[in-house]
């Protein structure tokens, strides 16, 4: 075994792994990275089909990041935002204000007047950006008047391992052990159409969203809980929602329409709206462009020019502007760790009086605004702003669904659930019937493991594999990744198929990514 190997199984323990099985075997030593690729101890050479857990955006040792977090490090690596003011936070708290508030569409006339996102709070991760954001929501409600304010999130809702993230969480296997620990909070169906108890329509090849039928019964359901929770005077704080794909929930994406509608109800009832945009943020679910859209050369580049031409939140698709925006994952780009919550002026005002008053916001962390990690994403920010950036990422976002449709003709492939530069394909013992595997065949895991052998590297989440290419790939990289996973299924699960032949791709024109 590597030296390297041998010291991590004598020392280390790994997040979200059961280390018996994590001792079993050797593990891959990562020692290098270049653009969409990693190189493990051995030589062996790797796509990074999960994006290093859904962080990297440009690929790895970008010459423009790397750069900016030299230049940073000559000058200082960190000083305490407990007093001080530096550079580059306070520039990138500029470049996310920008970049946050782009003018929201025509096409969305507004029934509610969508707050504009002022303030920055910088901390460490998802889940602190996700705990800043709850502790936010709960005093501005108190100060408004509702003394016992409660939280609203989405069934399989996950918001990081914090005790305030995993309170507003519903994934049960992660966080029944703690439920003494937890406030509890509410949950509403979240629309997964795939296994939705109102989608009346039999599988077929194609994304449950395209061929679902039902009246948009999830949106009762949350209008019910909005209504009810009024009625009986404990009116919400606010709602937590991960726009357009909840991630760890299983990559569940969301029909189009629904978070407008959702952001129109929870406004109606005077509700705020937290976003969880840690996966979701800095490009990750721009579409992919319609076929025959121009894609390169100066018209492309005007668009992308355009005041929010860079699309770089998922919210925005949808016309909707939070009351609280949770990023890391990508903010640096994914080099470094670090994490903002943008929020309004009315939000900041409610904090702001005499000493005295203590109305202070009590809550920071040693590392809040890095210097090393705002440099970085001082960087990403303007590579993803640059003129080619959003035309490269439609590009492969069209380039993705083409070899993704390709799956199709997979007995064992269920639901192909792409958002632009993220897919979850899940799988099920029979299509027909949507028969899910028992999680104890561990099936999402041993498809991993046969891409792994094959040079491609992700993680399931149950028995959905996840698909999130760091935007540098090129076509070709992203059509191997979804080749290696069509072998892998193959390879996993050929004497298991109940129920093969005939399945056919169904010729249909997305009307939803
Ligand atoms: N929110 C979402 C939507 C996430 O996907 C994650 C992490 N997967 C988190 C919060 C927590 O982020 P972190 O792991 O950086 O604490």
């Amino acid at each position: 075994m590597h030296s390297i190997a041998q010291l991590d199984q004598l020392y280390l323990w790994h997040p979200f792994t059961q280390m018996r099985d994590w001792l079993a075997s050797e593990p891959v030593v990562i020692v290098a990275g270049k653009g969409a690729e990693l190189v493990d101890a051995r030589g062996r050479r790797y796509l990074d089909a999960n994006a290093s857990i859904w962080t990297n955006l440009h690929g790895h040792q970008h010459p423009r990041i790397n750069a900016a977090i030299r230049r940073q490090l000559s000058q200082i690596a960190h000083s305490s935002a407990l007093g001080f003011a530096n550079v580059p936070a306070s520039l990138l708290g500029e470049g996310l204000v920008r970049a946050a508030n782009p003018p929201l569409g025509v096409n969305h006339a507004s029934e509610f007047k969508n707050p504009a996102l002022a303030r920055v709070f910088f901390s460490d991760d998802g889940s602190t950006a996700m705990e800043v954001a709850l502790k936010l929501a709960y005093e501005f409600a108190r100060r408004s008047g509702n003394q016992r304010p409660r939280f609203l999130s989405l069934s399989g809702a996950y918001h990081g391992d914090t005790v305030g993230a995993v309170s507003l969480g519903h994934i049960d296997l992660f966080h029944r052990a703690y439920s003494g620990l937890l406030f509890g909070s509410d949950q509403v169906m979240s629309p997964y159409c795939y296994r939705c108890r109102f989608n009346t329509a039999a599988p077929a090849r194609a994304d449950a969203r395209e061929y679902r039928q039902c009246r948009w019964q999830c949106l009762d359901q949350v209008e019910k809980k909005l209504s009810s929770a009024q009625r009986r005077g404990r009116g919400y704080a606010a709602m937590v929602v991960e726009p357009l794909m909840q991630g760890a929930a299983g990559m569940i994406p969301q029909p189009v329409g629904w978070l407008r509608r959702v952001a129109e109800l929870v406004r109606g009832h005077g509700v705020q709206l937290i976003a969880d945009e840690v996966m979701t943020a800095f490009g990750r679910t721009t579409p992919p462009q319609p076929p025959g859209a121009v894609t390169t050369g100066s018209r492309a580049e005007a668009l992308a020019k355009e005041p929010g031409g860079a699309r770089l939140f998922a919210c925005h698709e949808e016309g909707v502007q939070p009351d609280y925006l949770a990023v890391a994952k990508g903010l640096t780009g994914g080099y470094l760790p670090m994490a903002a919550t943008l929020t309004t002026q009315a939000v900041f005002d409610a904090f702001l009086g005499r000493y005295e008053d203590f109305k202070t916001f009590f809550h920071g962390h040693s590392f809040t605004g890095n210097q090393l990690g705002a440099a970085a994403g001082l960087a990403s920010l303007s590579l993803l702003e640059g003129p080619k950036n959003l035309a490269r990422r439609r590009g492969l976002a069209a380039a993705f669904r083409e070899a993704l449709a390709t799956l199709w003709t997979l007995p064992n492939v269920g639901d192909i659930r792409q958002v632009g530069l993220v897919a979850g394909i899940e799988l099920v013992r029979d299509w027909r019937q949507r028969t899910p595997f028992g999680l104890q065949e561990r099936v999402g895991i041993r498809v991993c493991e046969a891409m792994a052998r094959r040079g491609v590297l992700t993680r399931p989440i149950g028995n959905v594999v996840v698909l999130m290419p760091p935007y540098c790939c090129t076509r070709k990289q992203v059509s191997r990744m979804v080749q290696a996973l069509a072998e892998a299924i193959d390879e996993t699960l050929r004497s298991q198929t109940t129920v093969a032949t005939e399945a056919r791709p169904r010729a249909r024109k997305s009307k939803l990514l």
